[in-house]
């Protein structure tokens, strides 16, 4: 009985790091401006090492690592040249290296800025559902016609 009990334990245990390191990783997204982890790793490029760059739909650039994100806040740069230096110093890339590095960054798509709930999210070319350029998913485009409709019933 003992044993099955610290069984039971150790894996509520597990569970409960999981469930932690989840929230830390939700959190990560949300200071960044996404609603969630997945929808912050879907926008974004892997520099190196875990080190992620995501291009902000009002032209900053943010730079992320979940492995350390406990003690570093991920690092926000208006300018991509900027960007580029840092994680260019970071890792002591030589010439050829930061042109594969800008080459790169190119390749990372803006993320759009979700007019409804105000989240960042990475654009689906493929969906024509809805205006995808204005709101990241359906729900969030479906709210914004109830929403006006309520309005015009108020006027
Ligand atoms: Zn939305």
């Amino acid at each position: 009985m003992e044993d099955w009990e610290q069984e039971v334990d150790s894996i509520n245990w597990k569970t409960m790091l999981a469930e932690i390191d989840q929230a830390l990783l939700d959190n990560l997204a949300a200071e960044i401006g996404f609603r969630s982890y997945e929808n912050l790793e879907n926008a974004s490029g892997l520099v190196a090492e875990d080190y992620h760059i995501c291009h902000l739909s009002d032209n900053r650039w943010a730079f992320w690592n979940p492995h350390t994100y406990t003690r570093e806040d991920p690092l926000f740069f208006d300018e991509k040249d900027t960007v580029i230096d840092h994680i260019a110093s970071m890792f002591g890339l030589e010439k050829e290296k930061v042109e594969q590095l800008r080459l790169g960054l190119e390749q990372v798509h803006q993320a759009n800025h979700c007019q409804y709930c105000n989240y960042e999210f990475h654009p689906d070319s493929g969906n024509t559902e809805w205006d995808t350029n204005k709101y990241c998913s359906a729900e969030c485009a479906m709210e914004s016609v109830l929403h006006e409709m309520k309005e015009d019933f108020v006027e």
